[in-house]
């Protein structure tokens, strides 16, 4: 049997990816793909991400698009009312999809209160609901892997630090979102503590996206590198903790 294979069944793994139409969510489907594993790619449109989708099944791979927009949960239930009925597990969540506050986050000084609540609406409370929705289905998973996808900026330790590379970055809402997220992982991989699930926050790195107008300095290939590593992490592998490509990062 392969790392690929669900441990008790032989059959393929089944990874769901959220926002993964493009940028690294669209990375990490097509590396996740490539590794053998059944990939849902969720999209809010889903016309993007059939074709998305469609990319993907041309290179050989086994994709499909699945409705998922974070914010409405009927949509997230009937997802996981989906996945349930054709495939009865989840092995693999990455929790991807996330928006960027644009010019309306700042400093703490600034920082529009709608800006923040919206952030924090699809950033953080998005991924609960898909985690609460989809983990019924990873408990059955031999072997389940929640990735969260956060950001160095929403690491605590990183932001104290005026010496940081990225200190001048001062994006209260997206980096609070992120820490929130951060603190979900920590929590959820205690809860999970006696399970086989491995829980972990994935930061890709400054990534050339829409999300940053493509200034980012990374590849898409580059930035999928971290999250993917821990979607496919083996029993033996961490939980609880906050990595990027390069390693562990502080919380
Ligand atoms: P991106 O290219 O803008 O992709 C974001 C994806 O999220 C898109 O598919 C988008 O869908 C989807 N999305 C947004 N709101 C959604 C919602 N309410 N429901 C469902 N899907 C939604 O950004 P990216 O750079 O690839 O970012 C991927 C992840 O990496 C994010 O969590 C981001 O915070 C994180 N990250 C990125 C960088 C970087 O430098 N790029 C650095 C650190 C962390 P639409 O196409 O419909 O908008």
């Amino acid at each position: 049997m392969t790392a690929n294979e669900n441990r008790e069944s032989g059959e393929p793994r089944i990874a769901l990816v959220t926002g993964a139409n493009k940028g690294i969510g669209f990375e990490v489907s097509r590396r996740l793909g490539q590794a053998g594993l059944t990939v849902l790619m969720g999209a809010r449109d889903m016309a993007l991400g059939e074709t998305a989708a469609a990319r993907l099944r041309r290179d050989g791979l086994d994709a499909h698009a699945i409705a998922l927009d974070l914010t409405r949960i009927d949509l997230v239930q009937a997802a996981a009312r989906t996945i349930a009925a054709e495939f009865g597990r989840l092995d693999v969540l990455v929790n991807n999809a996330a928006i960027p506050g644009g010019a309306a986050d700042g400093p703490p000084s600034t920082a529009d209160l709608d800006s923040v609540r919206r952030m924090f609406e699809t950033n953080f409370v998005g991924s609960l609901a898909v985690i609460q929705a989809m983990l019924p289905l990873i408990r059955k998973s031999g072997a389940g892997r929640i990735v969260n996808v956060s950001s160095g900026l929403g690491s605590l330790t990183l932001n104290a630090d005026p010496t940081w590379r990225f200190a001048p970055y001062k994006l209260l809402a997206y980096s609070a979102s992120k820490a929130a997220l951060n603190m979900l992982t920590v929590q959820l991989a205690y809860e999970l503590r006696e399970t086989s699930i491995k829980v972990n926050s994935a930061d890709p790195g400054f990534t050339a996206t829409d999300l940053n107008q493509h200034r980012g300095t990374q590849t898409i290939e580059e930035g999928a590198v971290a999250p993917v590593r821990l979607a496919l992490l083996p029993a033996d592998g961490p939980t609880g903790g906050f990595f990027d490509s390069a390693g562990s990062l502080p919380w």
